[in-house]
């Protein structure tokens, strides 16, 4: 017996990821180039590979701590106070997770009652409206505006409150923008997020790959510290997407209450990848500069050549993403996507994929070698000159 109406009808709503979608019809074309994925292009350093091999011929095969592992908690209290001069007690303020991912749904459970008003920004990263929806709270959007650099804009927010909201989820450096709030972008919102005691989900997953300033984390601002869960991790920075893992770091209320979802639903992150993550901050700095270093080096040609062949593209601060206008041919965005693939064997994602206010947008990354990227945007250049 199978019946349809037999599932979680929240679980009927969600929507396949815009981007799988895409990627489907991608995978059924012989010799397409896809600068379509947010994965890094690089090896993970060898060294945090052979830690979790070492991890593993030590036979530490079995649970950590629920929390993490002591040591790696230790370590990434040190790397938020060293890098971003951020404080959290590893006992209590510190969760190791199964990647952003993890970190994202249990910092919302445990958060959200059903109803409760959830303010997410437009286009956002695929996974925050599905979350959302799954811990039964209501989606409220901002749509985000090129003009203003994609950044959140204090009386855009002061409208999106009502008497039900609750929480806002920000993600700076952003997927898919690029986009990065500074210091003093953050400064304009802060009377709003104490004067509604909005709880802030910070997703900082990007914070290293910030290109013309140092990140700067909402959790910075001492008045409102307490009402920031942030949320970075290994999977971009480190190139460690396998790895699965990421880490909150919030005060001991919130904190106490993730590692309740966190314990049944996980019980503790992947013993192996906790050990290459501790490795990862330890000895990981270089490996992370050459990276960004090189993303940096990509996203100036990839915007050059964009703009040059006539499609409007921001100079995103951060992350691995450019996201170019492409109104001017007269394409949606579904459309561009789905001819280019289809005529110049090249896969980018539709900017619909991130929600409509991705419309007359793509998606690009640049985690790719420059030499894909190069036969890529010849082709996309081609590809713009005959619809032009
Ligand atoms: N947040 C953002 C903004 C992302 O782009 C991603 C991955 N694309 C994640 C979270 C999740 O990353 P992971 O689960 O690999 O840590």
């Amino acid at each position: 017996m199978i019946h349809q109406e037999k599932l979680s009808k929240q679980v009927m709503k969600l929507k396949p990821s815009g981007i799988r979608k895409f990627f489907d019809l991608a995978n059924q074309i012989d010799g397409v180039i896809s600068l379509g994925v947010g994965e890094p292009d690089f090896d993970t350093p060898w060294n945090i590979r052979e830690a979790a091999l070492y991890s593993i011929s030590q036979g530490y095969t079995f649970y950590t701590p629920n929390q993490g592992l002591v040591a790696l908690c230790n370590e990434i209290h040190n790397y938020m106070l060293r890098k971003f001069s951020l404080n959290y007690d590893p006992k209590s303020e510190i969760i190791v997770t199964v990647g952003g991912s993890e970190a994202i749904d249990i910092a919302l459970r445990a958060l959200i009652n059903p109803g409760d008003e959830v303010i997410m920004l437009s286009p956002a990263y695929v996974a925050y409206e599905p979350l959302i929806e799954m811990s039964y709270g209501k989606c409220i959007k901002i749509e985000l505006k090129e003009e203003y650099d994609f950044k959140l804009q204090p009386q855009q927010l002061l409208e999106a409150i009502s008497d039900k909201t609750k929480v806002i989820i920000l993600n700076y450096p952003s997927n898919p923008t690029g986009a990065v709030m500074e210091k003093e972008d953050y400064e304009a919102l802060i009377p709003i997020i104490k004067k509604h005691e909005l709880l802030v989900i910070s997703d900082e997953i990007y914070a290293e790959l910030s290109y013309e300033n140092k990140h700067f984390s909402l959790a910075n601002f001492d008045e409102v510290k307490d009402q920031v869960i942030v949320i970075n991790g290994f999977s971009k920075a480190y190139a460690m997407t396998g790895f699965r893992l990421a880490y909150t770091c919030a005060n001991e209320v919130y904190t106490k209450a993730m590692l309740k979802i966190h314990q049944y639903m996980i019980m503790s992150a992947p013993t192996a990848s906790q050990y290459a993550a501790l490795e990862a901050l330890k000895n990981g700095d270089s490996a992370i500069e050459k990276m960004k270093q090189s993303y940096c080096t990509r996203r100036n040609y990839v915007v050059n050549r964009l703009n040059e062949m006539g499609l409007t593209t921001y100079m995103p601060k951060g992350a691995f993403y450019v996201f170019p206008s492409i109104r001017r041919t007269g394409m949606t965005s579904m459309e561009f996507c789905e001819k280019l693939l289809q005529e110049k064997k090249v896969a980018c994602v539709p900017g619909t994929a991130f929600g409509e206010c991705g419309e007359g947008f793509i998606r690009i990354s640049y985690a790719y070698s420059i030499d894909e990227i190069k036969i890529a945007l010849d082709k996309i250049e081609m590809f713009v000159k005959d619809y032009s």
